[in-house]
């Protein structure tokens, strides 16, 4: 492990004390796993403003062959399940075996509460600090397709500083679980007992999803109830219909405070992505995501040049007034505005 002044001796933070950085500098520092560079890297992704998109694309180009080989897990489950105190024990966990991790998020709250799921300092407080591991909170963005495509980008300049477990963590409460789903290769759903699904807000079509089902808070007098809860998770599992010819989602129990059964979760994974790779599936899978991501990033792009175009501002302004009043055809004048900005120079 590196000494803290050694890490600071890097000529890469040198430069960084400087203005803005070329490509480069950046691609360079990201692949020798300079932290601060990779975080400016990341805040360029982040940014709204064309002459970052245009260098974080130029860094990304510089980087892409170096990215891809870390496991990719997405994990949700609903505000206090335990996805930070999971995150921590689990995250130690990967580094005691001589792994690097990090940690992204998505949260679809986060522009309504001004906050993030991964904003308070207070959690992950171990992992927050130890070299070996980087956590990042979730990018602000309009809407959820942009956030998803920066978090997506974000993962691929992680992996290039040399991550090898990127966990991608999200609240389970709707749509944001498919844009995990659609950038991991495992999706692991935690849940308590006794909490029922109504309450914990836990929709039949997430459940699908899942590769593993972790009840967490296995501990004192929830032991027995979450093993109970995990048999009929169990026997629920089997009658949706199964998502590979290889594997079958399994479900255990475990406490996240407490440390246990947290390795077993990673034996799971481990377990998925090897059979996953000898049925073919793990490189297919991330072929598929691609195309999607080539899809999402092509409507993103399209909605920002729209909605940042001034005559298009103001196109957009006068018809939401007149739509007030009531006397326009909504689907007509989208499609109408839509032609214009198409016939634009
Ligand atoms: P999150 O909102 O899903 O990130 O949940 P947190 O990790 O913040 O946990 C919510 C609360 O549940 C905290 O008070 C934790 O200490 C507690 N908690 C988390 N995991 C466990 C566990 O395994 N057992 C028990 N008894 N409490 C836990």
């Amino acid at each position: 492990m590196y000494s803290n002044l050694a890490y600071f001796n890097k000529p890469a933070i040198r430069l960084a004390r400087r203005g803005r950085l070329t490509a480069q500098e950046y691609i360079q520092g990201i692949l020798e796993g300079d932290r601060i560079l990779l975080s400016r890297a990341i805040t360029l992704i982040e940014s709204n403003l064309s002459s970052d998109s245009r260098l974080a694309s130029d860094v990304m180009k510089g980087i892409l062959s170096n990215s891809g080989k870390s496991i990719r897990i997405g994990i949700t489950g609903v505000p206090g399940v335990g996805k930070s105190t999971f995150i921590e024990a689990f995250g130690l966990h990967l580094i005691e075996k001589g792994l690097k991790v990090a940690v992204l998020a998505i949260d679809p709250t986060s522009r309504k509460s001004g906050g993030s799921i991964l904003g308070d300092k207070t959690r992950m407080e171990t992992l927050s600090v130890h070299p070996r591991a980087y956590i990042r909170p979730t990018p602000s963005g309009e809407t959820l397709g942009g956030v998803a495509n920066k978090t997506r980008e974000t993962m691929l300049f992680c992996e290039a500083a040399g991550f090898d477990v990127i966990i991608v963590e999200t609240v389970g409460v709707g749509q944001s679980e498919i844009a995990v789903k659609d950038m991991t290769d495992f999706f692991l759903l935690l849940m308590l007992a006794g909490a029922g699904d109504e309450l914990q807000g836990i929709k039949k079509g997430i459940m699908e999803m899942a590769d593993a089902l972790v009840i967490n808070k296995a501990d004192g007098d929830n032991k027995q109830p979450a093993k109970r809860a995990a048999r009929e998770y169990e026997n629920a599992l089997h009658l949706f219909p199964p998502t590979y010819s290889f594997w079958y989602p399994k479900v255990s129990v475990c406490s996240a405070l407490r440390n246990e059964g947290v390795n077993e979760v990673w034996e799971t994974i481990d377990d998925f992505v090897q059979k996953s790779k000898q049925e073919g599936y793990f490189k297919q899978n991330r072929k598929t995501q691609n195309i999607r991501w080539f899809h999402s990033g092509l409507v993103e792009r399209l909605r920002q040049q729209f909605y940042q175009d001034s005559e298009m501002k103001g196109e957009i302004l006068r018809i939401t007034q007149q739509l007030e009043q009531g006397n326009l055809s909504p689907v007509a004048e989208a499609e109408g505005l839509v032609n214009k900005f198409l016939k634009k120079d």
